[in-house]
């Protein structure tokens, strides 16, 4: 199969750079090559660069500069969120998270757990919805922070991030989201969120990797994960990332702009694509289907296909997608997302996952390939119509 023919429906693990970004990243490539802590003109440009990405990105989030922090990643963000707010308190302390957490933020709290903290983990529903009374009741006198994720990378669950937050706070905890997988397709304004800490990280949304951005709200307490220079307002040290981060925030201007139009459009094309796998394939399952969700991701389990077979097989279709398991190291473990939700780990699930670029026509094609895709792989004949 030729390299034109491929369909990219992985968009919820890197979103392709998009050319506005590459250009941007070019023109400051050609005035902040220099690192912006020198005191020389040479440092100052980088300066003034960095200076005025973090004021777009601020404004972007209905932020004020100093409440950004760019890292080098969304799971640097997440770490230096939770790890520094509780280590900022200075006690060892109770932190509540939703069950469905990334990676990024269930193993800041495994580093937590080896401080001395104790972690409660919220329970979802079937559809992968955080329950705020269940949340609430979860809280303590002794919760410090409660993490609950804007939407799940896997199955795309949307949680009330504002009532969760606002719960958080009247029993005197910090909020932090992890907002990863929201700027295409949901409003950002932390002070409509009511957050204390949120992270984004750029390549989900057109920017370049390697770009992380943490919201922290003026006056939370917060320390350094990595102890150095003093960059970043003393709370990540380590020469910032200035090209990158000047794509970033043109990255995250033109997906603020697209939002409402790509929310309709790519809704449209995921509902296409599960009405036509449920049309023409037996026992699947919608996961978080019930639950108000991103448009971009459909989560679709196989009963009795095989996972590891599913992926190769889709790959050798011309389809690049993911499992729904924690795939950042290419493993196939089984999902601790589809777990939570009751659903089952043993069988195939695919997450297709949708971005700016995607076509109809990239849709009948998955619709033209899948169905006898999954019966040869449940072995169940050549195909079905
Ligand atoms: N949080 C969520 C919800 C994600 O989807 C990801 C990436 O898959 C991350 C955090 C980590 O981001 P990064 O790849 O920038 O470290």
């Amino acid at each position: 199969m030729s390299e034109r023919a491929r369909i990219y429906l992985d968009y919820a693990a890197t979103a392709p750079i998009k050319t506005e970004v590459i250009a941007a990243m070019q023109a400051a490539s050609n005035t902040a090559q220099f690192n912006a802590s020198s005191l020389h003109a040479e440092g100052r440009a980088a300066r003034a660069l960095l200076d005025e990405a973090r004021a777009h990105i601020g404004e972007l989030l209905g932020a004020s500069r100093k409440e950004i922090t760019f890292t080098a990643s969304g799971t640097e963000a997440d770490h230096l969120a939770i790890t520094g707010t509780v280590r900022a308190l200075g006690r060892s302390a109770h932190v509540v998270a939703a069950a469905i957490e990334h990676h990024a933020v269930l193993h800041a709290l495994d580093e937590l757990r080896e401080r001395g903290c104790e972690v409660t983990l919220v329970p979802v529903d079937a559809e992968g919805r955080v329950d705020p009374v269940r949340f609430g009741a979860a809280l303590r006198d002794d919760t410090a922070l409660a993490c609950v994720m804007y939407a799940n990378n896997e199955i795309g669950s949307i949680a009330p991030i504002a009532d969760l937050a606002a719960i958080a706070h009247e029993r005197g905890s910090l909020f932090h989201t992890d907002a990863v997988q929201a700027p295409n397709w949901l409003p950002l304004d932390v002070g409509r969120l009511g957050i204390d800490t949120l992270a984004l990280s750029a390549h989900k949304f057109g920017g370049p990797r390697g770009v992380g951005v943490l919201y922290v709200r003026a006056g939370t307490p917060i320390v350094a994960a990595i102890p150095g220079g003093g960059q970043e307002f003393g709370r990540r040290s380590g020469t910032e990332n200035v090209v990158g981060i000047a794509g970033a925030a043109t990255a995250l201007e033109l997906a603020a702009g697209a939002r409402e139009e790509n929310f309709r459009r790519i809704g449209g094309l995921r509902d296409r694509l599960e009405a036509g796998v449920l049309a023409t394939i037996p026992n699947v399952r919608v996961n978080a289907g019930g639950s108000p969700r991103l448009p971009s991701i459909s989560s679709c389990s196989f009963a009795g296909v095989d996972p590891a077979a599913a992926l190769m097989r889709c790959d050798l279709e011309g389809l690049a997608v993911s499992a729904g398991s924690a795939c950042t190291s290419g493993t196939l473990e089984p999902s601790h997302v589809i777990r939570a939700i009751g659903g089952d780990v043993a069988s195939a699930t695919l997450r297709f996952s949708l971005g700016e670029t995607t076509t109809a026509a990239e849709i009948e094609r998955v619709l033209a390939i899948l169905p006898n895709a999954v019966a040869a792989l449940r072995g169940t004949g050549a195909g079905v119509k």
